[in-house]
């Protein structure tokens, strides 16, 4: 039976850092402040917002969030971005996506001050990632790093496969899981042989957005599974990406949905924006 990855348990424990050095800041006469853009009523965006409010109230971060109409211009929306840009008590500014259909969101991200994107979704920080830099590292795959470092899980060597290529979880992903000495293998809807390669694996990392993609027949016995998705089922229940059930009696470590990779990702949002408002103090 694998071991539970509890992310609400290190979540927690990554935001109490966050609040720890928060509270230093504080101490010097910086207060953190995220800025967050929400544009329209998507439910489950506003339901993301709430958390990460909430989140930041828990941390001591001032959080201001920026409702936007759903029929906002692109004009008006970037105007909005370089307003926050140029407000030096904000320190991070996040635009929670999906953004309305005729909003170009390639654009609204790059218009972000690097320095303020506490996402790590900028070219900019993409690149320090591609190079290993010093930089904002994008949340869900910096937080999957930290519950896999945190368990224990070895990495050093380890044969890693991440399914998905998306550039806020399975690229990024497969970078930090190289940077951390992984050999990786990035999978996608073209990979022949799927179940073989992820097989083969040490680490699965499961961010594909299929409920229950991963069974336990894909899973070598005793493998580390990180489930990054979120699927919402028809009687309006969430499940992974990963067969919880089954996988669980086979891997060696496994995090659950809900209570997994989710609530680090908005502990490691915390971090980010701690991150940045000391490099903005310094
Ligand atoms: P995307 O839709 O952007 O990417 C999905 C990836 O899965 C694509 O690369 C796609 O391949 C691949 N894929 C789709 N179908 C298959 C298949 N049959 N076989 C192999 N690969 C396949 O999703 P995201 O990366 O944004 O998110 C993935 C999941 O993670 C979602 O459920 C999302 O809700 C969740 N998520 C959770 C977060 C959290 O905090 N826990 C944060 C962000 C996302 P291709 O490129 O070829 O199309």
């Amino acid at each position: 039976m694998a071991t539970l990855i509890d992310g609400k348990a290190i979540a927690a424990d990554v935001r109490a850092q966050a609040a720890r050095r928060v509270q230093a800041l504080k101490e010097k006469g910086v207060e953190p402040a995220l800025a967050v853009i929400l544009a329209g009523e998507d439910p489950a965006s506003k339901v993301y917002v709430r958390n990460k409010a909430r989140a930041c109230k828990e941390c001591g971060i001032r959080s201001e969030v920026i409702r936007l109409s759903g029929d906002i211009s692109q004009d008006d929306l970037m105007a909005e971005i370089e307003r926050v840009n140029r407000d030096d008590s904000l320190h991070g500014l996040l635009i929670q996506l999906p953004l309305p259909r005729h909003l170009d969101a390639e654009a609204a991200l790059a218009a972000v001050d690097w320095r303020k994107d506490v996402d790590g979704f900028h070219r900019m920080n993409a690149g320090a990632l591609l190079n290993g830099a010093p930089g904002v590292l994008p949340c869900t795959p910096a937080g999957c790093m930290e519950l896999l470092r945190r368990s224990g899980v070895p990495l050093d060597g380890a044969q890693a496969v991440v399914v998905g290529r998306s550039n806020i979880v399975g690229k990024p992903m497969a970078l930090l899981l190289m940077q951390a000495n992984c050999t990786v293998t990035v999978c996608h809807s073209h990979t022949k042989n799927l179940a073989d390669v992820v097989r083969r694996a040490d680490v699965v990392v499961a961010a594909i957005g299929k409920p229950r993609f991963i069974t336990a027949d894909m899973v070598k016995e005793g493998a580390a599974v990180i489930d990054v998705g979120i699927n919402r089922l028809p009687d309006g229940s969430l499940c992974g990406d990963v067969d919880f059930d089954a996988v669980s009696e086979k891997a060696g470590f496994i995090t659950p949905v809900p209570g997994g990779v989710g609530p680090m990702t908005i502990a490691m949002l915390m971090m980010n924006t701690v991150q940045a408002a000391e490099n903005h103090a310094c």
